[in-house]
């Protein structure tokens, strides 16, 4: 295969022949059967035969070259926009032509243009094919048919002799290459409940062996041994008192929950899970204490440096007052600040450690690491069990999101955890309101930037882009910020992109917190985290680009003070029907959980890999949004699998679970 062709696949994440023949068509193409041509009609993708009747080309107005052909039963016509001249000549009266497209109304009754035809001068008709056509979902520069001929090549190399790049014998395999075989290259007159039958098989397989997997983590953990952390110094009491703020309902049962968890001498692995804004930070900083007060050590991860600052920041304000040191490990350190990290992670000196995913690489050694706390989980993709021990002990996991799962993915992702959901925000949160506005608003909105100032509050103003862009019209981070400085004055702007070094990134964010910096015109990158309780106004700019997840999480950074929060909408010139839908969904509810479903019931049918992309699901034949109904016949495979052995087990998981990396390796 050439390299093009390889770097194609590998834009739709095809990187061995499974991979190929796991990308299933999405629709077909019936090309099995002539359709009489009296019986087409408007819109209708088909496979006709005829004989030409007439063919001329027409100078006048648009050059075209129009064919008539005939059946017994009726006529069709032809037309072509761009052709040569040895097409043309080619076709004449009484020859056969077999044409597949879609059937239009024309100015003198249906016609097809531009058919994938052929030509024929034989006295019998040329045959119907074989197959229907798989039609899959494709890239730039690569053709359905180069598509078609891999898959049938590697169908037809290991001829159901086994899996071709994978040495195993699993129970379900040759049910799974029959519906293969079968949806790839459908034989004549497959019905169509036949296809879907084939397509459900191994959405039940692929559920399946998702749910083995956590079935198989849940029974290691169960034997497995953790360090037990008993209430100790009544450190938990003191930091209650100095926090300023009583702990919600949900905030104090989510601790009830958790910390009697932590006094186990069994590893527990909890989802917590709490919209944006329902305050997870401070439940995490409560079991973080109590591994503290026992001499051991927690260590918080965040999805990007900028949040690892902030939890620094905010750990040490709750913590350090009782004695806890706490100590930041991120990948921008290096030199003798890593080294100084290092050394207190090793020596124990520091209990509390807050960072990226460099907290998890090989050469970070906890001195006693009792418990690990994931912040945005969502945002380091599927989770993953981290491969990390404390002296053989499995610590205890915290993983948080706020990212709402939807029912039928927590049923099976996340089924080996243990689920709590923070289920109510901070008293005295006034919802945000949220409106969407056209271009022609943008002066309004920049004056409604200034009016925020003025009252001593502050702005966000998110741009999907860094930098200008000659092809699109989307307005980026770097004229925005210009703009907005032009038209406000004595107000600081600045800006805030994901391609400033993480030093620059931390001192604008402590800039804003602190009320220096007054607005800030930022990409997405601040979508996760970002806690600056006066900022109540927040501009979103081409909010259509963006999925409803990430839109809500957007704007969760407003409305985390008492006043009363704007969300504003401004949307580009043009805005398609689905992304409308999007953003009214978002304009009506703020309930995150109730956005998610609807996220997944809103991307559209073509989006094949949407829940794969958006980090939810790593599915490739699975669909939440119709599967639903699998599921029980899921988990019932899964629990007799599992207890079979776990041999058959895993052999299944070689096929569908893609081996992610651990976090450790990142
Ligand atoms: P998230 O769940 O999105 O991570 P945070 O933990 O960042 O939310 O909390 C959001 C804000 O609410 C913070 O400023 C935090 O200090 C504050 N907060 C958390 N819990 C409470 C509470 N019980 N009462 C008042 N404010 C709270
Ligand atoms: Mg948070």
């Amino acid at each position: 295969m050439g390299r093009a062709t390889a770097g194609q696949l590998d834009r739709l994440e095809i990187r061995s022949c499974l991979d190929l023949l796991l990308h299933l068509p999405y629709r077909w193409q019936r090309r099995t059967r002539y359709e009489p041509l009296a019986n087409l009609f408007a819109a209708q993708e088909c496979l006709v035969l005829g004989k030409v009747i007439s063919s001329r080309t027409l100078p006048s107005g648009r050059r075209s070259w129009e064919v008539r052909i005939g059946d017994d039963t009726g006529t069709l016509t032809l037309r072509f926009f761009h052709y040569s001249r040895f097409q043309v000549r080619d076709v004449s009266p009484g020859d056969w032509m077999r044409c597949f497209g879609v059937v239009r109304p024309g100015p003198k009754g249906l016609e097809m243009i531009h058919p994938e035809y052929r030509a024929a001068k034989d006295e019998s008709p040329p045959p119907p094919d074989m197959h229907d056509a798989p039609v899959y979902a494709s890239t730039a520069g690569l053709a359905q048919n180069k598509l078609c001929s891999l898959v049938r090549q590697v169908l037809a190399k290991f001829d159901r002799q086994g899996w071709p790049d994978i040495e195993f014998d699993a129970p379900l395999n040759m049910f799974a290459l029959d519906a293969l075989a079968l949806l790839h290259q459908p034989p004549a007159d497959t019905a169509d409940t036949e296809l879907a039958r084939a397509r459900d098989r191994l959405a039940v397989e692929e559920l399946t062996s998702h749910l083995v997997k956590s079935l198989i983590e849940r029974r290691r953990l169960g034997e497995a041994q953790s360090i037990a952390l008993p209430r100790e110094r009544q450190l938990g009491r003191r930091m209650l008192r100095e926090l300023g703020f009583r702990l919600t309902r949900a905030q104090s049962e989510a601790l009830k929950i958790i910390l009697p968890e932590l006094e186990q001498a069994h590893p527990m692995l909890r989802l917590l899970q709490g919209d944006v804004g329902s305050g997870k930070t401070v439940v995490a900083a409560f079991a973080a204490l109590r591994a503290a007060e026992n001499g051991h050590q927690a260590a918080i991860m965040a999805p990007t440096e900028m949040l690892a600052e902030q939890h620094l920041q905010t750990f040490r304000h709750w913590l350090e007052p009782l004695g806890v040191r706490t100590t930041l490990l991120t990948g921008a350190m290096t030199g003798n600040e890593r080294a100084a990290s290092l050394e207190e992670i090793t020596s124990g000196q520091s209990l509390v450690v807050v960072g990226t995913h460099a907290l998890f690489q090989k050469d970070v050694q906890f001195d006693s690491l009792a418990l690990v706390i994931i912040d945005e989980q969502h945002r380091f993709g599927v989770y993953q069990r981290l491969a990390l021990k404390s002296k053989g002990l499995q610590p205890h996991q915290l993983v948080m999101t706020a990212t709402p799962i939807p029912r039928t993915l927590a049923m099976t992702m996340y089924a080996h955890m243990d689920h709590i959901k923070l289920d109510e925000l901070p008293p005295g949160r006034t919802p945000v309101s949220t409106r969407l506005m056209g271009p022609e608003r943008r002066q309004d909105l920049i004056h409604r930037v200034g009016e925020t100032c003025q009252a001593d509050r502050q702005a966000y103003w998110v741009c999907t882009r860094i930098e200008e862009s000659e092809e699109e019209d989307i307005r980026d981070v770097q004229n925005t910020a210009d703009e907005l400085r032009g038209n406000l004055d004595g107000v600081r702007v600045e800006a805030l992109h994901g391609r400033m070094s993480a030093g620059d990134k931390q001192a604008l964010m402590e800039a804003f917190r602190c009320g220096e910096i007054r607005v800030l015109v930022a990409t997405t990158v601040i979508e996760v985290g970002v806690d600056v309780p006066n900022a109540s106004l927040m501009i979103i700019e081409n909010p259509e680009r963006l999925g409803l997840a990430q839109l809500h999480q957007l704007r969760g950074r407003v409305g985390r003070g008492a006043e009363a929060s704007h969300c504003l909408l401004l949307h580009g010139s043009e805005i398609s029907q689905s992304a409308r839908q999007r953003l009214q969904a978002l304009i009506e509810s703020s309930d995150g959980f109730l956005l998610a479903e609807k996220d997944l019931q809103l991307r559209g049918e073509g989006e094949l890999t949407g829940t794969r992309q958006s980090g939810l699901a790593p599915y490739r034949v699975a669909d939440l949004r119709r599967d639903t109904h699998l599921l029980s016949q899921a988990h019932e495979a899964a629990k007799s699998l599992v207890d079979e052995g776990f041999e058959a087990a895993y052999a299944l998981q070689h096929i569908w679970v893609r081996e992610v990396s651990d976090v450790s390796t990142v």
